[in-house]
């Protein structure tokens, strides 16, 4: 599998922001965003074996951490690598995905215990059979990531999808932390905009930023 990094860190999004976690940061990913802290540079690629991932996370595993974050890029277009990692993980996965490739996920489902799960602008139907599959899992919730002047057709699609599979998912509207382009920062209004429009229909909406870069972890 071609990851790009292993690391022990804090998760810094959603609702188990702070929680101490392994990630797997997988290489690659199948679409193209404008806010994207993770460019794609072909020396970062990495190629390990599912063993080769098991012994050097051990120690980390030792510490007893929350969970396993899957993340990228995005991992599930390593779907042939999931599948034979995630069954040997010795802790809870936590996949962090674009939400993009149903079919992928229908492969590793059983090994996910949480989801974070982005809405991505275009990718409504996908994003559709995605959370069909993952409505009744206690550990999933969707994060739509809001920059300056955010389509509003993305919260409508989000709420309208979300309030027909499960209205008590958790949705986390979370302002984008300029990384290169300050230009992509959403305005308060912008965040008030869709917190609105969301909690209408969704019982269970919250605005959390990414820390990460607050506190200067990874
Ligand atoms: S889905 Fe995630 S990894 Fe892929 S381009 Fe968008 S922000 Fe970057």
């Amino acid at each position: 599998m071609h990851i790009k990094e292993m690391f022990y860190s804090f998760q810094g999004e959603g609702p188990w922001v702070g929680y101490p976690q392994i990630f797997i940061r997988f290489y690659g990913c199948n679409i193209h965003c404008a806010y994207c802290d993770e460019p794609d540079f072909v020396e970062q690629r990495h190629n390990y074996t599912s063993e080769k991932v098991l012994e050097e996370i051990q120690p980390w595993v030792a510490k007893k951490p929350h969970s396993i974050s899957i993340t990228g890029g995005e991992p599930l277009i390593q779907v042939a690598a999931l599948k034979d990692l995630l069954p040997q993980l010795p802790l809870p996965v936590y996949l962090e995905t674009n939400g993009t490739l149903p079919k992928h996920l229908a492969e590793v489902l059983p090994w996910i215990t949480y989801a974070s799960v982005d809405y991505k602008t275009g990718f409504q139907a996908e994003f559709t059979d995605f959370m069909a599959q993952l409505k009744d899992l206690p550990g999933a919730f969707v994060k739509y990531v809001l920059v300056r002047d955010f389509p509003i057709q993305d919260i409508q699609n989000i709420v309208k999808i979300m309030s027909a599979l499960n209205p008590a998912m958790p949705f986390v509207i979370q302002p984008v932390t300029p990384f290169a382009e300050v230009k992509h920062k959403a305005k308060p209004e912008d965040i008030l905009r869709a917190y609105t429009l969301a909690s209408k229909h969704l019982s269970d909406v919250r605005i959390i930023p990414q820390t990460h870069k607050f506190i200067g972890i990874r």
